[in-house]
């Protein structure tokens, strides 16, 4: 594990639990989200290994609980990569168009998008590898598509 991670995981906490309180947090997410895209441009997924919270958390807790058994095949199909990005990224533009421009409701959305995604990757952690939620992340297959761009 690097010492960034460990730094950078206790951003998921802070967005998933404190988020329920203040859910204005959720605003962190839109930031890493425009931060990694663009960061993906010149070093591919180098947020994903250095990074990004919720792969600190499932490299450091999840590790340990993992069955590290493979993932389901159908994972590293593309057709599936872009059906769960575009039902996620479905689901996230419909919450936003559906909170009337409030804040505060946005933020809570990309609270809510969090908090469901790492619940995800915490039963794939625990039924397949430790990591088994970044086969799919619509986050970790868009960086590997941008960083593509350049290479
Ligand atoms: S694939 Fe997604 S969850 Fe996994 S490290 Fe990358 S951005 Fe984070």
């Amino acid at each position: 594990m690097k010492k960034t991670q460990l730094i950078m995981v206790w951003l998921l906490p802070i967005i998933i639990i404190g988020g329920l309180f203040y859910p204005i947090l959720g605003y962190l997410v839109v930031g890493m989200m425009a931060f990694l895209l663009a960061l993906s441009f010149f070093k591919g997924r180098y947020w994903c290994w250095n990074l990004c919270p919720r792969g600190a958390f499932l490299d450091i807790v999840m590790s340990k609980a993992s069955a590290n058994k493979p993932v389901p095949g159908v994972f590293a199909k593309n057709w599936f990569r872009w059906t769960v990005l575009v039902l996620l990224m479905s689901f996230l533009v419909v919450r936003i168009i559906r909170s009337g421009g409030n804040l505060v409701i946005i933020g809570a959305v990309f609270v809510g998008m969090c908090l469901i995604t790492t619940i995800i990757s915490v039963i794939l952690a625990l039924f397949t590898k430790h990591r088994g939620w970044c086969a799919i992340c619509p986050m970790g297959f868009l960086q590997g598509k941008i960083g593509k761009i350049k290479h």
